[in-house]
């Protein structure tokens, strides 16, 4: 059967990328001549794990952004500009490499540009925030400040159509992402990083005002990207890596978890991100009831499951660069199998932060066909 599913998996790469992607993966499913049992959609595979229940097999969610937008041939500041540009990209890079979801995320921007802050373009990179020019660079322009809809034909807008379009081209075969900055990664983003290290001990009161701010914004965001066909919110709270865990507890926790309980009220699922060494915080992270937690490369595995406990499912987490990009097929089946005994069933393979953009395709093939070679067990509630 090898050969037969080898010049499968060989059409499917050259298919058009505005194909009916529900037709590509219906088919695909049914070909799959050796399974017993009917495959899941990559929605049901997904669904069934943050569910705890058991799966046909892992499911697979790398983060892709610049290296779908390679994989599309466009330059990636067309993809962070233009929505219909991120969708063809995000499906034809889950068709290329059998992803079960695809994704609205690009950069941190799109809400600080929608609120006024000054953004940097490039043609080939993400849009950046130019933190000397900060949004609340001065404190008292956050009083009386007020959001702008998420739904005025900003950034934020292009985000919502893009997650009913990518809804539109998947159907029900894959789990569609939305995605928000967080209260500390919107902090930093309006406030400027380092202004916003200094606050959390000069001006805590500010702290909590600006927090609200970008939480209260970030549920409106949230909101109309559910309505629009996201199975889930991805909150990227990066900063929140670089602050203690006293500050984190004091400051941060509290507003992520308003956050996702608002999302869970509206019926979204939440995806946890955040980049870098949460080691100090991991533990806090699990209990904010998200669905899903992204677990970035320098936290071990082991460790993370330790302090999350055996229920919170966990995606990640090989180093993009050193195992992913640098790495062989074969030392990225090895880490894979390391890490799946350190994470136990509840599992979604990923590396631990974006997949970059010079990464060989057969590196990324390796990650989804170990997910589609491993059952998941499941675990009861
Ligand atoms: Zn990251």
């Amino acid at each position: 059967m090898r050969s037969f599913e080898g010049r499968f998996s060989r059409r499917i790469e050259f298919m058009q990328y505005y194909g009916q992607i529900s037709d590509v993966f219906k088919m695909s499913r049914k070909m799959n001549l050796e399974r017993v049992v009917r495959a899941m959609t990559g929605r049901e595979r997904i669904l069934a794990v943050l569910g705890g229940q058991q799966a046909d097999h892992l499911p697979s969610m790398p983060i892709t952004m610049m290296f779908a937008a390679d994989v599309l041939g466009v330059k990636y500041g067309q993809y962070a500009r233009d929505y219909r540009i991120l969708v063809d990209a995000q499906v034809k890079t889950a068709e290329t490499f059998g992803f079960d979801y695809v994704s609205t995320i690009s950069d941190p921007a799109r809400e600080a540009a929608d609120y006024g802050a000054n953004v940097q373009w490039y043609e080939d990179q993400p849009p950046a925030i130019i933190e000397e020019e900060a949004l609340f660079a001065n404190k008292a322009d956050l009083v009386g400040y007020k959001a702008s809809d998420a739904l005025s034909g900003g950034r934020r807008e292009d985000r919502v159509r893009g997650v009913e379009l990518l809804r539109e081209r998947v159907g029900d075969e894959l789990f569609v992402e939305g995605w928000v900055e967080g209260p500390c990664a919107e902090g930093a983003d309006l406030r400027g990083i380092s202004r916003l290290m200094l606050d959390f001990s000069d001006d805590p009161e500010f702290v909590h005002a600006l927090f609200e701010f970008n939480v209260e914004s970030a549920i409106q965001f949230a909101a109309v990207q559910i309505k629009a066909g996201a199975d889930i919110i991805g909150v990227g709270d990066a900063a929140a890596s670089l602050v203690g865990p006293r500050i984190y507890k004091e400051f941060v926790w509290p507003w992520e978890k308003r956050l996702v309980d608002a999302i869970h009220a509206m019926g979204g699922k939440v995806r946890l991100h955040i980049c870098g060494n949460t080691r100090r915080i991991v533990d806090g992270m699990g209990t904010l009831g998200c669905e899903m937690v992204d677990i970035d490369f320098p936290v071990p595995m082991e460790e993370a499951r330790a302090k999350t406990g055996p229920g919170q499912t966990l995606a990640g987490n090989l180093n993009p660069v050193k195992d992913v990009r640098d790495g062989t097929p074969e030392t990225i089946v090895r880490a894979l199998e390391t890490l799946q005994q350190n994470a136990g069933p509840q599992w979604i393979v990923a590396a631990g932060c974006e997949i970059v953009r010079d990464t060989p395709h057969e590196n990324v093939r390796a990650m989804v066909q170990f997910a589609q070679m491993h059952a998941t067990e499941g675990i009861t509630r």
